[in-house]
């Protein structure tokens, strides 16, 4: 793939950029410069000058405009082959299925699913992304060698949170036993026990080669929600923390059913694994839908930053995260669209819903945060989820060239109001001309320059095919099975008032 380490500078000139500093500033004739994926300077038309002798090479980008490419804090790069499978399950349903598919995924099919998904965001602005990679029935080096290679080939900028719990789903889920068939029953009690001491010796090796947080794709920890795990995973977690300073990404209550499978003594999910050692300012937190005003305060205590993913939370009928009260509380909110079976891989909607979900839970209109604080918010906290704080997200001398040009044209468009506005509340990310990604042009007029894009595709649509054909029998009765006891488990724990709290909205 092509690379920035040439001596040359680079300068796009003559765009309006929009650099989501800490003024905001924005020029409407600005010029960015950039030397080996760095940013040198942003500024006025003509108010940077080049050292003598340095080559220069210049594209004039007039009536485009220039933003940080966007953080996607949370994906899983596996469901790139799997869009149009989910329709209206909610989330303890859909897991059924999940689980009874349970084909592993070869390297070569990882590789592709991760391309897949990263083309995706690529051509609509996205340079950077956390995948929370899940691998059964258990995590390979050999995949994770792949989920890797797939990302750093295509050029984008990746943090890969390694997946992995040690409780099996049916005790992470407040389901009545005696509801489900004694097959089914014996079918979850004979599945192997997930060992943990091979999930770290492996995470331990992976970190020796792809730990450093400045490299553009390296790995975390990707450690489960508290339900699905044991107290001594945790424990092993927050040990392996300490060690080797390396970051946490984690779901964490993202359902109402997830919320009732507290101890008895109902401590909070977070404060038990921020006492456990695990939570600190390098963890994020994905959905954090369900969770009692004392996990709020553990977030905030401990540092960690949620990650908010309004498009699966709704279409998956979780609920509705408190954004709101979470930002009051100090807590840091980036945004991810989620797996791409759940919802587009589209930033700027997920970041347009977020926003408008807000408005229906704070009557208070003046309490609602603006486009240009919710986009400058996602690209700050992204890049903290990401590990690389002051690194992404803004367009400054000492950042990353990662950014996206766009040719804002379309009707939509036009006429030009406020520019961020428009970012935020009109664009689809198919204005983005070019994106470059640490000083690359990894997109160019429009297409994905390092891939052969149908190439990728039609390897991914055979890959779907294939496995469609050879995926063991008896999926959607295994399904059929367990679902009147799901369902019963969903409506009555949706009925209770066990959590004291209401994060889905009741008309009347
Ligand atoms: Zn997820």
């Amino acid at each position: 793939m092509p690379n920035a380490t040439t001596d040359s500078l680079y300068c796009l000139s003559g765009a309006q950029i929009l650099t989501f500093d800490a003024d905001n500033t924005i020029y409407d004739h600005g010029e960015i410069w950039f030397e080996k994926g760095e940013i040198i300077a942003v500024c006025d038309s003509e108010g940077f000058e080049p050292p003598d002798g340095k080559p220069v090479t210049r594209q004039h980008v007039a009536g485009r405009v220039i933003a940080p490419g966007f953080i996607n804090a949370h994906t899983h790069s596996y469901s790139a082959i799997l869009k149009g499978t989910v329709e209206k399950d909610p989330l303890d349903i859909y897991m059924l299925s999940v689980i009874a598919s349970g084909a592993a995924m070869t390297p070569r099919e990882t590789y592709v699913s991760a391309q897949l998904d990263a083309l995706s965001m690529l051509r609509l602005g996205i340079t950077s992304v956390i995948d929370h990679y899940t691998e059964r029935p258990a995590l390979t080096a050999e995949g994770l060698n792949a989920v890797c290679n797939g990302f750093s080939d295509i050029g984008i900028r990746a943090t890969v949170a390694t997946m992995f719990s040690d409780r099996p789903y049916i005790e992470s889920v407040p389901i009545d036993r005696q509801a489900l068939p004694q097959d089914v029953l014996g079918q979850y009690d004979a599945m192997d026990r997930p060992d943990a001491e091979a999930y770290f010796d492996l995470m331990d090796a992976a970190l020796r080669h792809r730990g450093n947080e400045t490299d553009r794709v390296h790995v975390i920890l990707g450690v489960d929600g508290p339900q699905r795990c044991s107290d001594l995973l945790i424990e092993m977690t927050g040990d392996f923390q300490k060690t080797h300073n390396v970051g946490l990404h984690t779901h964490m209550l993202e359902t109402k059913t997830q919320a009732v499978m507290r101890n008895p003594a109902k401590e909070s999910f977070v404060r038990r694994m921020v006492e456990l050692g695990s939570l600190n300012d390098k963890s994020s937190l994905v959905h954090f839908i369900w969770g009692q005003d004392d996990d709020i305060a553990a977030a905030s205590e401990a540092g960690v930053t949620v990650v908010h993913c309004p498009q699966s939370n709704t279409m998956l009928g979780a609920g509705i995260c408190p954004v709101l009260r979470l930002r009051d509380q100090g807590i840091p909110i980036a945004y991810g669209t989620d797996g791409s079976n759940c919802g587009p891989a589209s930033y700027l909607e997920t970041l347009r819903l977020g926003a408008h979900l807000m408005r229906l839970t704070e009557p208070d209109f003046e309490k609602w945060p603006e486009a240009k604080d919710i986009l400058r918010e996602s690209f700050q906290s992204g890049a903290r989820a990401m590990g690389n704080t002051g690194r992404i997200g803004t367009l400054a001398p000492g950042h990353q060239a990662d950014f996206s040009v766009m040719k804002p044209v379309d009707h939509w468009h036009r006429p030009m109001g406020d520019p961020i506005l428009h970012l935020f509340y009109y664009e689809t990310g198919e204005s983005v001309e070019s994106v470059w990604v640490d000083g690359v042009e990894t997109v160019k007029n429009g297409m994905v320059m390092t891939v052969d894009e149908q190439a990728l595709i039609a390897e991914a649509e055979e890959i779907v095919i294939h496995r469609r054909e050879n995926m063991p029998s008896g999926i959607a009765d295994a399904v059929a099975a367990q679902y009147p006891a799901f369902r019963d488990m969903i409506l009555k724990t949706l009925a209770s008032d066990e959590t004291e709290m209401e994060r889905r909205v009741t008309l009347r």
